[in-house]
């Protein structure tokens, strides 16, 4: 039996793994400090109303003979995957067909799985900074990786020029940690760049919801996207599933046989998402379950604009928030001091921008997913730690 040796080269931790147990050292030395938590991107308000009875009467079908479910369609079921399409005609305008949606129990399996369609011998490129999974999985399956700087220069948002190579391309719009969103125009040049070169990009639409700006939430809004890319969205942060897990991947049938292997790939190792799960999720894609999932969304979209306005007056230049749940901020030379430091004097969790590549030292990330006490509590706090 021989070892994965890909596994000798992933150097730390998964980021949030490793604050996550300076998190507990740290309690574990000051048992009654206030904790508050702006660093892992996880939400905190419970599941809405619409939803919570989706679940029950779910649950209750199931209770009973004539409407109990075994094993279900490994797409998905029609209603839901009839739901997804009806959202993206309603909110991208954007034609999909059922067969080319994919529920999943959420985007970070997928974001992963979905690379077994394609050769280990295939060039990655991937933005830098950005969510750490996407460079974890293909390290693990040993592909060259080539990273795109996000600067303050280029507002985050990485372009293909002359020069750019790459097969698969990871596009996260809006962008974690930066709240960095490309304009049509700009996720053109990715479109007509994958087209030129054969490439595929795999779009990551996970904070879609977030975007307040008239600004691209679904990479299918640009002409020729179908023939090249997949996208890969999740209602983690949409409407509370960091617990309940859904998620959904496109993959159009322009796109070569993408979606018939995808589908053989689904069919050989996933056997579906819980019936519950489904119903939940078509509630959530229901006039109802959007009206109460934007509620939500707003009181976390207030959170960041205090954020902003703190970071602000403190004259300290930050971005994102506006169309993201995060706070991407300058911190000085080493993020991870200035994590270490914050949490030591104000109690205070975020995210070293180091943790999300190269680009990010220097940078610090505060989620927006708190409740707007806690979030007014943190900003007090934090304006004394800056002024010690
Ligand atoms: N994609 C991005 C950009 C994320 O930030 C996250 C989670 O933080 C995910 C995907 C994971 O989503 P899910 O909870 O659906 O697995």
């Amino acid at each position: 039996m021989k070892l994965n040796k890909n596994f000798e080269l992933i150097k730390d931790n998964y980021l949030f793994h490793t604050i996550a147990l300076k998190t507990e050292a740290f309690k574990k030395e000051n048992p009654t400090a206030d904790i508050i938590r702006l660093g892992i991107g996880d939400v905190v308000l419970p599941l809405t109303p619409h939803i919570v009875d989706a679940a029950k009467k779910a649950a209750d079908e199931m209770a009973s003979i004539e409407t109990f479910k075994g094993y279900g369609p490994y797409r998905g079921y029609d209603f839901l995957l009839n739901a997804i399409v009806q959202y993206y005609q309603d909110n991208f305008k954007v034609d999909i067909e059922p067969d080319e949606v994919f529920t999943s129990c959420g985007a970070k399996n997928d974001i992963a799985a979905i690379l077994e369609l394609f050769d280990v011998s295939n060039t990655v490129l991937i933005p830098d900074p950005v969510y750490p999974a996407y460079v974890g999985a293909n390290i693990m399956d040993g592909r060259k990786i080539i990273y795109m700087n996000g600067t303050k220069e280029n507002n985050f948002l990485p372009l293909p020029s002359d020069k750019t190579k790459g097969d698969i391309i990871y596009l996260c719009s809006p962008n974690n940690p930066t709240g960095a969103v490309y304009t049509r125009e700009q996720l053109k040049q990715w479109v007509d760049f994958a087209i030129k070169n054969d490439s595929v990009i795999l779009f990551d639409s996970a904070y879609e919801y977030f975007i307040t700006e008239d600004l691209p939430r679904s990479i299918y809004e640009i002409e020729g996207a179908k023939k090249c890319a997949i996208e890969v969205c999740s209602l983690s942060k949409t409407a509370g599933f960091t617990g309940v897990r859904f998620g959904h991947t496109i993959v159009p049938k322009e796109l070569k046989d993408l979606n018939n292997r995808w589908f053989i790939r689904q069919s050989s190792k996933h056997n579906g998402v819980s019936i519950i799960v489904q119903r939940m999720a078509e509630a959530v894609f229901s006039k109802q379950g959007q009206k109460e999932a934007k509620q939500n969304v707003a009181i976390y979209q207030e959170n960041a604009n205090l954020m902003k306005k703190t970071l602000k007056d403190l004259g300290i230049y930050s971005t994102g928030g506006t169309n993201c749940p995060f706070v991407w901020f300058e911190c000085g030379k080493d993020s991870w001091k200035f994590f270490d430091n914050l949490l030591n004097n104000a109690h205070i969790i975020g995210t070293p921008g180091a943790g999300f590549g190269q680009n990010g030292e220097g940078f610090f990330r505060f989620s927006s997913f708190n409740t707007p006490e806690n979030t007014q509590k943190a900003m007090d706090r934090f304006k004394k730690f800056l002024k010690r």
